[in-house]
């Protein structure tokens, strides 16, 4: 982990109505008090949360973060949310080109990128997720697939901008499937990104950018993941839905 803290964020995805997210988060505060001021907490609901979570935690070492947001800055773009939007409500973080949205919603590198400025543009911190498919990584393409996502999902970014960006490695093969990458499978990539980012942007600024690993992270292997020198915190689906899970897992990764 070198001389970053860790970075733990929980991306909630399409679960968890608001009513049901004001309880969670005001159990999840206090669970989470006695690692105050030991890393950086971020939980990610959905749009219509984002409001009551905001206020929620308002205090309390648990930031909120949107799962999504448009690369315009504002106008006739029905259905979108802006930047401005997640700023007035509060919201610090927004996680940009999760794979799910890849998949689904068939966003590129570029379209990734545009988000992240936007996001940087308006004051958000964003946390770009990148990650390789089964086929990718069984046609032995997981380096190439990861080179190419890192420099186009953060095509634009200046040094300083990208010292404020995470970027979290999520394999798609390890998404919600119970399949952990090994800690050493994941340290791998995580060095070959921290690569690209000191061919970029020099060392200095690769040395500062946070590296979350995504997929299927649990309270019984966040400690090993955590623990690899390249990976400075997790990108937590289904674990994080749970505070007392939650909170298990970032006391172990301690
Ligand atoms: C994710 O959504 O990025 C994720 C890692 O989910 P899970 O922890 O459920 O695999």
């Amino acid at each position: 982990m070198a001389n970053r803290s860790l970075f733990i964020a929980g991306n909630w995805k399409m679960n968890v109505t608001a009513t049901e997210a004001e309880k969670t988060l005001a159990t999840l505060k206090e669970s989470v008090k006695p690692f105050d001021g030991k890393l950086t907490i971020a939980i990610c609901p959905t749009f219509t949360s984002l409001d009551r979570a905001v206020k929620t935690v308002a205090g309390s070492n648990v930031k909120i973060g949107a799962q999504d947001i448009s690369d315009k800055e504002s106008g006739a773009y029905t259905g979108e949310i802006s930047a401005e939007m997640l700023l007035d409500l509060g919201v610090e973080y927004v996680i940009v080109g999760h794979s799910e949205r890849r998949q689904y919603h068939k966003e590129t590198n570029e379209l990734v990128s545009k988000k992240a400025k936007t996001a940087l543009n308006a004051g958000l911190l964003p946390i770009v997720c990148i990650g390789e498919t089964l086929e990718e990584r069984e046609a032995n393409e997981t380096n190439n697939v990861i080179t190419t996502q890192t420099i186009g999902s953060v095509n634009g970014l200046t040094a300083e901008e990208m010292i404020k960006t995470t970027i979290a490695y999520a394999p798609v093969w390890a998404i919600g499937t119970g399949k952990t990458a090994t800690p050493e499978q994941a340290q791998d990539v995580h060095a070959l990104i921290r690569k690209l980012l000191a061919e970029a942007y020099g060392t200095d600024v690769a040395e500062k950018v946070k590296l979350q690993y995504g997929g299927s992270v649990k309270p019984d292997n966040s400690a090993e993941l955590m623990g690899k020198p390249d990976i400075d915190g997790a990108l937590v689906g289904g674990a994080s839905l749970k505070p007392e899970v939650f909170t298990e897992l970032i006391a172990n990764a301690l």
